[in-house]
């Protein structure tokens, strides 16, 4: 998989791309990741990105002419990217989307900035996307968040495949369990007995229990859902 960012400020990705499971990926060649500054894409002697907006206002405003540049050029070099936008406003991004977005050959993400990008940059959007309600400074977090969440599920970038089937959201459609480690007893905690016993069928039924209570508490909206596409039965809940 190939990703390409559009952002102001490439500096901010540099420790990001460097370090932990990301950057493995990329040393081993798994995905490839091209941070764009969109500075370069401009055409007039200043280099200008940003201007006033129309009608007024506070703040500045992204220009489309070198994020279409960007797009035009880059989109030359191989498959048709798949656009999204970083939007406070835009589609809430969940484990689902990362997945979809996982299967696609080629990303390209367009950080906003000041107040955000010229209206008609959304012609060359396929998917505006916000990782929350709340107002961030630029897209670059976001841009990260969504690429962090979409290269782990690339195929051999973890080690162990199972942790990934173990995750919230994942294939059962649950939270994560609780995890323990060594030593057995901490401070007078004690790990749950089950976990020591060394006994797999009890194990695995004692994180699934584990799964559903927290599912259960935090959000209940997804038990409902199981049940309506026949993936869980009352019997499982009691
Ligand atoms: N004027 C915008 C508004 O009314 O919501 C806020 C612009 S924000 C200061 C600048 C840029 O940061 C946005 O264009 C977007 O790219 C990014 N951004 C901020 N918060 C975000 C969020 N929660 N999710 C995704 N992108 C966000």
């Amino acid at each position: 998989m190939r990703i390409d960012v559009l952002t102001v400020l490439p500096g901010l990705f540099d420790c990001f791309l460097r370090e932990g499971v990301i950057g493995k990926a990329l040393e081993r060649g798994l995905v490839s990741v091209n941070v764009y500054n969109i500075r370069d894409f401009t055409t007039d002697k200043h280099r200008v990105v940003d201007d006033v907006p129309y009608g007024g206002g506070p703040g500045m405003v992204l220009k489309p002419e070198p994020i279409f540049g960007a797009y035009e050029k880059l989109s030359k070099e191989g498959p048709k990217p798949f656009v999204i936008l970083t939007e406070p406003w835009g589609e809430k991004f969940n484990q689902e989307m990362a997945l979809e977005f996982s299967k696609l050959p080629r990303l390209l993400i367009i950080c906003g900035r000041y107040e955000g990008v010229d209206e008609r940059v959304k012609k060359l959007v396929d998917r505006e996307v916000s990782i929350g309600d709340y107002v961030l400074t630029g897209g670059e977090l976001p841009a990260m968040v969504i690429m962090d969440a979409v290269i782990r599920l690339t195929p051999g970038v973890l080690g162990n495949r199972e942790s990934l089937e173990a995750d919230s959201f994942m294939d059962r459609g649950l939270m994560g369990y609780p995890n323990y480690t060594r030593p057995a007893e901490f401070k007078g905690m004690r790990v749950p007995e089950v976990l020591l016993s060394g006994h797999h069928a009890k194990i695995e039924r004692w994180r699934k229990k584990e799964s559903l209570k927290k599912t259960l508490k935090r959000a209940p909206e997804l038990i409902e859902k199981l049940k309506r596409e026949g993936k869980l039965t009352e019997e499982e809940l009691k």
